[in-house]
This record gives structure tokens, sequence and C-alpha cells, in this order.
């Protein structure tokens, strides 16, 4: 985002709509961190700059993907997906997809970033290369899968390291025996970060309605009273094989 100066009275309304602080009086002027702008048009949209000052110019790749995960109107220009947003519609419609069935595989919904603290590629590889061991498949229609250069060592597109965006989601499949090794490196890749995520776990349950996946993670000393949870009522009509 940029600021036409020509326009600009300095009145300060824009600065606290940035959710990432980047915008600030500097001398009685108003400044926009380039560095840490995300390029999700807050500003532009919801501050209702009285000179029309604030603009965003055409982006080009690397910069143009911190819109297209910040900005809820940015597409994913720089991939084939046609829809917006950082995921996909994940387990929401699973009865449909079977994307987890039975109690072998579970899924699994990542989240570096957040707003106020935002999350740079280059913290998302840690994350990618510490579960690379661990990951059977990761989500073809997540936008952050299509940066992946090699998915087998979690590498991402190197000219896209220092971009910075409020969050992403990782989206992948992995084997049940898997989630406690996978929980442990989560919190060792945790000290690494210079940002927050969150890691939601997708799991079926058996006939007899137990989630072996439940017992793993309380196992590790996670409680369910202050995590959120969504259950899938199995009530779509499958297109899916068994
Ligand atoms: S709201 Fe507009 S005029 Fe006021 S400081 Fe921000 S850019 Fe300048
Ligand atoms: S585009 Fe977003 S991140 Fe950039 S200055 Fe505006 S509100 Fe802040």
């Amino acid at each position: 985002m940029k600021i036409d100066y020509e326009k600009c009275k300095a009145c300060g309304i824009c600065v606290p709509f940035c959710p990432v602080g980047a915008i600030s009086m500097v001398d009685g002027e108003v400044v926009i961190d380039q560095d840490e702008c995300v390029e999700c048009c807050l500003c532009q949209r919801t501050s209702k700059c009285p000179t029309g000052a604030l603009y965003q110019e055409a982006l080009q790749m690397p910069r143009s993907i911190r819109k297209a995960f910040s900005d809820p109107l940015g597409k994913h220009e720089n991939t084939d997906l046609g829809h917006l947003g950082r995921g996909t519609e994940e387990v929401k419609t699973n009865d449909v997809t079977g994307l987890v069935y039975g109690v072998d595989y579970i899924a699994m919904a990542v989240e570096p970033g957040r707003p106020l603290v935002g999350a740079r590629f280059a913290d998302v590889e840690k994350i990618t290369m510490a579960i690379a061991p661990y990951v059977l498949a990761y989500d073809q229609n997540n936008p952050t899968t299509k940066l992946l250069i090699d998915q087998e060592k979690g590498l991402l597109e190197p000219s896209i390291k220092n971009e910075k965006v409020l969050s992403c989601i990782l989206e992948f499949k992995l084997a049940i025996e898997n989630l406690d090794p996978i929980l442990k490196v989560f919190e060792e890749v945790a000290k690494e970060v210079d940002t927050v995520f969150s890691v939601g776990v997708i799991a079926a349950t058996d006939e007899q309605g137990r989630c072996p996946a439940e017992d793993i993670i309380r196992d590790r000393g996670i409680t369910f009273e202050n995590t959120s949870t969504k259950v899938n009522m199995g009530l779509g009509r499958p297109l899916f094989q068994a």
C-alpha cells in the first residue's frame, strides 16, 4: 500500500486500521513500512481516508502473494487455483469428498500467522521442513501447496521467503501413527519461528463413536477444554469410493 502525499493531510485516521502495525506517524507524517505491509487493503477499505490518499499499485510476484493471502478479495494469480482465500474447505465437505475416511489416516490444517503478528514464508518453510518426514500428501487445491517446490523436503520457492502475509494454511494428510511424533515436532519448531501457528487435527470416529486421534492428543497432555472443535455430522451425500 502506498500514500499519495499530494493528497494526504496527515490526519492519522488510517493508522489504527492496519492489522500488522505497518502504518505510523513519523515527524508529523504518515508512513507505511513496506517490509511489514501485507497488502491486505484494510486501511484503504475501512479507514475512509478523507482525501483518498491510500492506493495500491499493480503488484508483481513475489510481492503479489502478500495480497493473495492477506486480502479477502485477493486472487492467487500465481497459481491455477480458481478460488479466493488461504485454504480449501478442509473438513467442511468431508462427507462428500472423503478427505478423512476411517481411523488409519488423519488430516491436519496448520495456520502460521494471525492479525498483529503475520508470518513470513521463511518461517513457514521451517515448519514444512520439520514436518516433511510425516506428511503423506499435501492438498493440491491449497495455495500454499503451490509454493512448495519440493514436498518431500518441505522446501518453498526461494524468491518468496521474505514475503509476509497475515496468515496462510498448510493442509495435508498423514498416517495416524505419526500424529504423536508430529505434535512433538510442532512443539519444537514453535521455539524457532518468529510467529504463532495453530494446529488443526481432522479425524474420523470409529463405528463405536471413539476417536483414536483424540486419545493420542490427550496422551500428549493437550486438553480439549481450551481448544475449538467442529463436528461434521455425516449428513452429506458421498461422492467418493470407500
Ligand atoms: S487517512 Fe488518508 S489523509 Fe489521513 S493520514 Fe491516512 S492517508 Fe493521510
Ligand atoms: S495494506 Fe494492510 S498491511 Fe498494508 S498498510 Fe494497509 S492495512 Fe496495513
